[in-house]
């Protein structure tokens, strides 16, 4: 199992050449060996298929990453990593910023001091007055998204936390001053919430986002220049928990399609204060997505799950308060 044929490797050379070499590239990409992984968490066997498979075991997960894939499977759960796994120089390796920044953290759940204040969350409805987002019907995003800020901010409250919103009603917002709002408003977490819609009506699920490490091309490949830090990468390690906080119980209580946690630089994202994530939670597109979230016990579940996820991460944020 751990044999790797060396006839693979310069294809994976120019895989990874092709994907990451960016010609004026500031910062080079380090590269470590998956096994590393045993310096951050208790590692019981890593094993490699033929096909490039790597499968991990720990006392608590088995983790799965794929040969020239960004995909990353922890238990039940998806993650889509900075870089993907490569065969380099006779070892299996991962980035560094994906050792340290996603596997470490993920695995070990310990996160790096916060400043501690009170807890607030901000949460953004996506769109708003003449921007309706997705339509399909009579049905239009910007209500939908505003029905899920307005009950979550409910949810919130009844258990004592501070939850503020961007927009409470119809208006628009630019997607600039949505970052500056939450600042405003004393954001010690924000959540965009918005849904999708996509030409295939079979397309499905709840995914979550945060912003790529600086360096790194979004999930989707988005086309450089994607070099620099933005201000939002100081939290890289806590924006991916953050994502992995709500985006698990979304999926757990309404068993809805698992698109997992991915990773694009949206505007909202990019300047955002604190630790940041924009929820997709259903594809407006897809009937059973639709109907979803137009039914308000399926909004309900919904809205407590995203509120459980944020009371197992707010000790985090008001440990020493
Ligand atoms: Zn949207």
């Amino acid at each position: 199992m751990f044999f790797k044929p060396l006839k693979h490797l310069s294809i994976i050379l120019l895989c990874s050449c092709v994907y990451i070499g960016a010609s004026n590239e500031p910062h080079p990409i380090i590269w470590s060996p998956l096994l590393d992984l045993t310096n951050h968490t208790q590692v019981i066997s890593i094993q490699y298929s033929d096909e490039g498979e790597a499968h991990v075991v720990t006392p608590r997960e088995e983790l799965r990453l794929f040969e020239g894939l960004r995909r990353l499977e922890i238990n039940d759960a998806l993650y889509w990593m900075n870089g993907p796994l490569v065969y380099r120089e006779e070892e299996w390796k991962i980035t560094n910023v994906d050792l340290e920044n996603t596997l470490a953290p993920l695995l070990s759940k310990i996160p790096p001091p916060l400043a501690k204040r009170p807890f607030v969350v901000v949460i953004d409805p996506g769109h708003g007055g003449h921007d309706p987002g997705a339509i399909v019907d009579e049905h239009q995003e910007k209500d939908i998204v505003l029905d899920a800020a307005l009950l979550l901010q409910t949810k919130l409250e009844d258990v004592g936390i501070s939850a503020k919103l961007t927009r409470t009603n119809d208006t628009f917002i630019v997607l600039e001053d949505r970052p500056v709002l939450a600042r405003q408003l004393g954001a010690s977490i924000f959540i965009s919430i918005h849904a999708n819609q996509a030409a295939n009506g079979m397309a499905a699920g709840i995914e979550s986002f945060i912003l790529p490490a600086a360096n790194f091309p979004g999930t989707s490949n988005t086309p450089a220049p994607y070099q620099q830090s933005m201000t939002a990468n100081r939290f890289d390690v806590q924006n991916l928990l953050l994502a992995d906080a709500l985006q698990r119980p979304m999926i757990r209580a309404t068993g809805t399609f698992d698109r997992g946690v991915k990773r694009e630089r949206f505007a909202v994202l990019r300047d955002a204060p604190c630790p940041a994530v924009l929820i997709e939670i259903g594809f407006m597109s897809n009937p059973t997505d639709l109907a979803n979230m137009l039914d308000p016990a399926w909004m309900k579940t919904l809205t407590e799950a995203l509120r459980d996820g944020i009371l197992t991460i707010k000790p985090e944020y008001t440990k020493s308060l």
